[in-house]
């Protein structure tokens, strides 16, 4: 049967266009549509743009850095709307360059919504039907806000990079990655942040010690950290939202940011339509080789819920084309992902933290907690800590966690060594590099604790 295109993806995501430009680059014929805007989650209101926004909010902190290293330095006010101007000229450009990239790989890119008609047929919003041998669902995922407070007008990631003004109060809720680096962000940008999180301590499934260590320099920094706290009613009046938690507590708010997690994207797509059974949450299940139970259908990305990051989604989706269309049968490895959470102290990790490791075996645990150099200097308390959980039994260093500046660019290099099975005694070998903060990874002598 002679079908439109050899490949058809649906969502312009990193997945979905990794694997369509892998496609391509291997001969298939290759169709992809987006409904938004290409780059996906990432470029468009993810990734890139809060990066883009950490930076912005660190110069209040590097301003006043200068000041204590003898420079003449003054901080003034912080203009949002030229920000935001600059943020979105900036992403207009990723955009292009994410279409030019699947264009030049030879990609058809139609710009529209589409669903699945049948196991080997998309059908596009304005009714075209267009036939593929294979289908990759890369949709990615969306916010996600609890029941009671959704259509209340609060902010999401999705909404947060395009506020007209910035609010002089803003509540966020939740403890993940999002809330707590958004709570940075715009603490750092001069808003008074309130944050929520309903749990004892946030970024739950990371080292606890880490967690303890960036919850107690935000709060250092002036983030409100209400923990055990949710929202028990919430009320929009014209000037704002009034607030009440299941603490007890009022508070007047000019904006509410849900950081509440997020879900996959499949809702409408067609797949229940196909006989395709989803998760709970609407992921969808798939094997090894990320090949739903309809065999020419496959996924990739945050709409399979295996490991939510744009670089995974790209392995994925990277590992899809050359099993399909390269004949080389490829996995991910999910199992030792290295991942930074960019809130300020920036929070780099790797591997078990001590809590599971323990869980399975005996460890040593070596950690160091210190006053940088530079912001010593600068007469600022910040700390940093580096830890390193390794086995007892093998020496292998199972996970670091590096809380402070640069976390996320010490634990990429750091992730080559572990990922490469790594012991204690190899760090130990390795000549520190003097004076930094990393050389601590590898002078770490006596174990700090034992279990
Ligand atoms: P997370 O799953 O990390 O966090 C969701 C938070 O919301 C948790 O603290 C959770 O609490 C809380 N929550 C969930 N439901 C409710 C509810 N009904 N009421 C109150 N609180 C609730 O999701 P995020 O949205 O922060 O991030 C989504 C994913 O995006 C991450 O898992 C990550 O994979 C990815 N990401 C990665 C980044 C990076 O690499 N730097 C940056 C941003 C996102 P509890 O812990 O109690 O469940």
């Amino acid at each position: 049967m002679a079908f439109d295109f050899d490949l058809f993806v649906i969502g312009g995501g990193s997945g979905g266009v990794r694997a369509a430009r892998i496609a391509a680059g291997h001969g298939a014929s290759v169709a992809l549509a987006e409904e938004y805007r290409m780059g996906g989650t990432c470029v468009i209101r993810g990734c890139v743009p809060k990066k883009l926004m950490v930076f912005a909010s660190e110069f209040p902190t590097a301003v006043a850095d200068a000041r204590a290293y003898g420079w003449d330095a003054r901080i003034g006010a912080f203009d949002w709307p030229a920000f935001r101007a600059a943020l979105d000229a900036e992403l207009s450009r990723l955009e292009g360059i994410y279409r030019s990239n699947a264009q030049n790989a030879g990609v058809t890119i139609f710009d529209s919504r589409a669903t699945l008609a049948d196991p080997h047929t998309v059908a596009l919003a304005d009714g075209r039907q267009i036939s593929a041998k294979h289908i990759l669902i890369a949709t990615g995922g969306r916010p996600f806000v609890p029941e009671p407070w959704a259509g209340m007008g609060c902010m999401t990631s999705n909404e947060v990079f395009r506020m007209e003004s910035l609010p002089e109060r803003l509540l966020i809720v939740g403890g993940g990655y999002i809330a707590s680096e958004f709570a940075c962000i715009f603490n750092g940008l001069g808003v008074k942040v309130t944050q929520f999180y309903r749990g004892a301590q946030i970024l739950r499934g990371f080292d606890e010690e880490a967690r303890g260590h960036v919850a107690s320099q935000m709060q250092a920094d002036g983030v409100d950290l209400q923990l055990g706290t949710d929202i028990k009613a919430l009320e929009h009046d014209g000037s704002g939202y009034r607030v009440k938690a299941t603490t007890g507590h009022d508070g007047q708010f000019d904006a509410v940011l849900f950081a509440t997690g997020r879900v996959p994207n499949t809702d409408g797509l067609g797949l229940q339509g196909l006989g395709l059974s989803l998760a709970d949450n609407g992921a969808i299940p798939v094997d090894a080789f990320s090949q739903t139970a309809i065999p020419s259908i496959y996924a990739v990305g945050d709409v399979t819920d295996r490991v939510n990051l744009t670089p995974v989604a790209i392995r994925e989706g990277h590992a899809f084309a050359d099993t399909v269309f390269g004949a080389t049968p490829r996995t991910v490895d999910h199992s030792l992902v290295a991942s930074a959470v960019f809130t300020r102290p920036e929070l780099g990790t790797i591997g078990l933290s001590e809590e599971a490791a323990r869980d399975r075996e005996r460890i040593h645990v070596y950690c160091a907690a210190f006053r940088p150099m530079h912001s010593l200097f600068a007469g600022r308390n910040d700390r940093v800590m580096m830890k390193l959980v390794v086995s007892q039994a093998t020496d292998r260093v199972l996970g670091c966690h590096i809380v402070g500046d640069h976390a996320g660019e010490m634990i990429q290099l750091a992730a080559v060594a572990i990922g490469m099975g790594a012991t204690k005694a190899d760090f130990d070998r390795t000549m520190a590099v003097h004076p930094t903060m990393a050389e601590e990874l590898v002078t770490m002598r006596a174990p700090t604790r034992s279990s």
